[in-house]
């Protein structure tokens, strides 16, 4: 195993640990990656404005490695934390269904008529049995659209493809 020592804290630690660096002789950063983080977190809390700035252009500059590096410390975030993840992301669905049974309260009235809405649902359940594809009934005008709010009832239904519904989500276009 290939070897070198920490100028910082003078450990021999394997290569691996130690970020590499092309300017130098070896191609690795003379201190472990211990330390280099170590010494990163401390110039970060003593300058949070400046190294704020500085990763963010960074990430501007190198847009599909930030992504890579975000998705990197989320699958080790699950990974490391499963049951904390399950449980963000309970919270998340949990508050997100909450608004919509709010939204679909607040559009609930007397143009409600649970028959003629449920008519709508069965020829959804018809209409995926007869094709194979996945359907959706879809408020025409979005419960909770960008500037509407739709009415919960038969007459602001249509039924969609899935695929074109989740694409469709809250977007209406007011003519
Ligand atoms: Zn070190």
């Amino acid at each position: 195993m290939k070897t070198k020592t920490c100028s910082k804290c003078s450990n021999t630690l394997a290569v691996s640990m130690f970020y590499k660096n092309k300017t130098m002789k070896d191609g690795l950063m003379s201190t472990c990656k211990t330390c280099d983080n170590l010494r990163r977190r401390e110039r970060a809390l003593a300058n949070p404005e400046y190294e704020n700035a500085r990763s963010k252009a960074w990430r501007k500059a190198n847009p599909e490695a930030a992504a890579a590096i975000r998705k990197k410390s989320k699958d080790n975030y699950r990974a490391n934390h499963y049951d904390k993840y399950i449980a963000g992301r309970r919270k998340y669905y949990n508050a997100k269904s909450a608004k919509r049974r709010a939204a679909k309260l607040k559009a609930t009235g007397p143009w409600t008529i649970a028959s003629e809405i449920a008519k709508y649902y069965k020829a959804t359940r018809a209409l995926e049995y007869v094709t194979g594809i996945k359907y959706h009934v879809d408020h025409i005008v979005p419960l909770r659209g960008e500037g509407v709010c739709g009415l919960h009832t038969h007459s602001n239904m249509q039924i969609l493809r899935a695929t074109d519904n989740i694409a469709k989500s809250n977007h209406y276009s007011i003519t």
